[in-house]
């Protein structure tokens, strides 16, 4: 008999389960505008690291409290179609783990609200003491500079060779660790990235359409895994 399938999940959260880049909202919020607006640029240059990039929109913004905070964050929402994705997972015994570059401060904050609590998720730390904001990053690794909670690393600690991988992501810190995934569901920048870089991903708007491709993938007899996501995880794994 055949070995069961095993599939993983991997969803990026800020522009992908939320519309909006909640992480940049709140420094477009409540830092000063032209300098949040230059810092962002420089991260998209790759003229900082996505660290340096937080670390100094954090210096960025003069004064904030908690309860301002916590109103702005609450006045987003996750894209429904999510909600009813984890379901899906959920019913198909698929592990979905989120990876984020933005922070947990406001990632358990809206999940509580869409009664999502129990994901397993990996993000850097944000804190609200004193009228200021500041950044911790548990899973920084200096060879990720585009995502300071370095998503590759959790891909690689969460699957074995035998699991057929997705990545699911729409942006910035999602262009080196989609590749060494199976499966790449983009849109936006990461779309452009992989059409640039002749990586073969699907395009999604919304969460049901990554449902019905799953669904799918799922039936087909032979579920081929992608040549260069192996030699990406190979490489990774003689490095260490
Ligand atoms: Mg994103």
């Amino acid at each position: 008999m055949m070995n069961k399938r095993v599939l993983k999940v991997f969803v990026d959260f800020d522009g992908t389960i939320t519309l909006e880049d909640v992480g940049e909202a709140i420094f477009q919020k409540f830092g000063k505008t032209e300098k949040v607006n230059q810092i962002i640029e420089n991260l998209l240059s790759d003229k900082i690291s996505s660290r340096q990039c937080w670390d100094e929109l954090c210096d960025s913004v003069n004064i904030i409290s908690k309860n301002e905070l916590d109103n702005f964050v609450d006045m987003i929402d996750v894209d429904p179609t999510f909600i009813s994705f984890v379901k899906f997972c959920s019913d198909n015994e698929i592990e979905m783990i989120v990876l984020s570059d933005g922070f947990d401060y406001y990632i358990d904050r809206l999940f509580d609200k869409a009664g999502l609590m129990g994901i397993k998720y990996y993000s850097n730390k944000l804190y609200v003491g004193k009228g200021k904001l500041s950044a911790e990053y548990p899973y920084f690794d200096c060879d990720s500079p585009t995502s300071a909670n370095c998503k590759r690393n959790h891909i690689i600690n969460h699957s074995s060779d035998d699991d057929y991988t997705i990545y699911i992501g729409d942006g910035n810190s999602d262009k080196d660790a989609a590749q060494y995934c199976d499966f790449i569901f983009a849109k936006k920048d990461l779309a452009r990235f992989c059409s640039m870089e002749k990586i073969s991903f699907y395009p999604f708007n919304n969460f049901d359409d990554i449902t019905s491709k799953v669904t799918e993938l799922m039936s087909k007899k032979n579920l081929r895994k992608r040549h260069q996501a192996q030699l990406k995880r190979k490489s990774a794994y003689l490095a260490e």
